[in-house]
């Protein structure tokens, strides 16, 4: 009751760009999720791969309440620890020089493009050059980041969007270096495509971009909103690729474990693109979210996160696979670590909402056929086993017909 009731009130007054199901969660726990009328669900969407250390983290929340009743809000007009803190300790899991945060995924993007402008414009480039992104990308919903998403449908009711963007066919490395020229002044992708449909970057294709970068000086933009902070198996996805290094990253969901922060890092000229007045935010690295990133980085390493990952994943690409082999509505199985995607035959709505509301199981698909599996990080085998059991009973009743009891 307590769920109709809340989402009635909503539907009065949340602008609706969402068609949202009809549950309203109250909290969390681990890796479950309980809502308004108190009924427990397992979580394998972690809020948009979000909740990386999974809810109602002990040591995560005391550091959150400790920076609460200190300070939450400066301004960038002064220096505060606490984004220094969170600052240090990204930069050396990436390896990178500079850092600017920021309040989302979406504006990490929009500092990423800056970026490649500003460096274009520096070198005295003339104002018709270009960026290419990727057919099937998602990079965010604010006009800049919106620009380079590949997306017909996101795009069109919005147009004309950012000029001179070209799309390249993801891991097609003739369709990067057909795109390249002497007007292109990035490249910018997602190491494993998410919303897309869980692709990852083969080896050749990332070695092979970054080598058309350096021959063109052209910056590498990788976007690990999604796949990056541990999800798949490496801090960030391009760690497991040999020899590549981004000029450009952009980082959010799972770096404030639920708070809104993002960034984005900056290595070489890059680094330097952009002067005082170029970029800002009011909010951007504030010391409440940085206190949060801070502790998330920090327990990452205390709780081994990124090794957990490398486990659990390998476990659930071993169960997902059995249950590809075992329904012949499942097509394809793709990922990482914990970033992995069952392509299915059909489209994938009505098993999602049957998972959540029969089974208990929140489950988010990417596309129309595809479910991505991006749970809290800190899921066990018996969760992953729960969840298998949970997703089959929902695709014999959905998928093939409902069987008798
Ligand atoms: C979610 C996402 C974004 C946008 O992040 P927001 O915080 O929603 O603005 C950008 N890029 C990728 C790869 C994402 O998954």
């Amino acid at each position: 009751m307590e769920n109709q009731q809340i989402m009635n009130r909503a539907e009065h007054v949340l602008y609706k760009t969402y068609n949202r199901f009809p549950v309203a969660f109250s909290y969390g726990d681990g890796v479950s999720l309980y809502d308004m009328d108190g009924q427990e669900y397992l979580d394998f969407g972690a809020g948009i791969a979000v909740m990386g250390l999974g809810y109602g983290c002990r040591e995560f929340k005391d550091a959150v309440k400790e920076q609460v009743d200190k300070l939450t809000h400066i301004s960038n007009l002064f220096y505060n620890e606490p984004a220094v803190e969170a600052g240090e300790k990204l930069l050396k899991a990436a390896q990178m020089e500079k850092v600017f945060f920021t309040n989302s995924g979406t504006e990490a993007v929009e500092g990423a493009l800056k970026i490649a402008k500003r460096y274009a414009y520096n070198k005295g480039m003339a104002p018709d050059y270009e960026i290419i992104a990727m057919k099937h990308s998602f990079h965010g919903r604010s006009l800049g980041a919106l620009s380079v998403t590949g997306n017909d449908h996101y795009q069109e009711p919005f147009a004309p969007l950012i000029p001179n963007i070209k799309f390249a066919t993801f891991n097609d490395l003739d369709s990067v270096k057909a795109l390249f020229n002497e007007k292109t002044c990035a490249v910018l992708m997602e190491t494993i495509q998410g919303e897309g449909g869980i692709y990852p970057a083969t080896e050749e294709f990332l070695t092979g971009v970054r080598a058309l970068c350096d021959e063109h000086d052209a910056l590498l933009m990788l976007d690990e909103i999604q796949c990056g902070m541990g999800r798949s198996g490496a801090m960030f996805a391009w760690q497991a690729y040999n020899g590549v290094k981004p000029d450009v990253m952009t980082v959010a969901k799972a770096l404030g474990n639920g708070v809104p922060i993002g960034a984005f890092l900056a290595s070489g000229k890059a680094a330097t693109a952009m002067v005082p007045g170029d970029h800002g935010t009011t909010y951007g690295g504030n010391p409440l979210v940085c206190a949060a990133a801070a502790k998330v980085l920090d327990l990452f390493e205390e709780k081994k996160i990124v090794e957990h990952v490398q486990e659990i994943g390998s476990y659930l690409w071993k169960k997902l696979d059995e249950l590809a082999q075992n329904h012949p509505v499942i097509a394809d199985h793709r990922g990482k670590g914990l970033i992995q995607g069952l392509e299915f035959t059909c489209p994938v709505g009505p098993l999602v909402k049957h998972a959540l509301l029969e089974e208990k199981l929140v489950l988010i698909s990417a596309g129309s056929n595809i479910i991505r599996f991006v749970p809290p990080l800190v899921i066990e085998k018996s969760d992953v086993d729960e969840m298998c059991l949970r997703l089959e009973k929902a695709i014999a009743a959905v998928l093939e017909g409902i069987r008798e009891a």
